[in-house]
């Protein structure tokens, strides 16, 4: 099922993209919770964290490194950041296009809500 992430992707509505890469797209979110909140998502259709099979490994790898890479250019790795994968309505997710979250410029609380 085709999302607003494979629109961006294919430039077809716009986004303040920061990363882009063979594999990874990163974008600023467009209801940011944190003063730095991009969203890292594979360039190939997966839904869901549950929708990753064996082999699968490197798309979750290269969306923490991604977004590693960016905190640590950004200047947020000494004081830190969060990232964020939700899955399911549990979880809450709201676009079923694999994205992980980077949120920094603020301190985090825990538990989330
Ligand atoms: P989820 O709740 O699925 O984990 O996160 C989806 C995120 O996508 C939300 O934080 C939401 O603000 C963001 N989002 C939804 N539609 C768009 C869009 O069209 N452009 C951008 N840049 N972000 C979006």
């Amino acid at each position: 099922m085709s999302t607003i992430f494979d629109k961006i992707i294919a430039r077809e509505i716009p986004a303040d993209i920061v990363h882009d890469d063979e594999h990874v797209l990163g974008f600023r979110d467009v209801n940011p919770q944190a003063p730095v909140h991009v969203l890292f998502i594979p360039k190939q259709p997966v839904a869901t964290l549950n929708d990753l099979s064996p082999g699968d490994e490197a798309v979750v790898g290269r969306l923490a490194m991604a977004a590693a890479r960016y905190a640590k250019s950004e200047g947020f790795a000494e004081d830190g950041y969060r990232v964020v994968i939700n899955c399911n309505r549990d979880g809450g997710q709201s676009v079923y296009h694999l994205h992980l979250h980077l949120l920094a410029g603020r301190a985090m609380a825990w538990p989330p809500g």
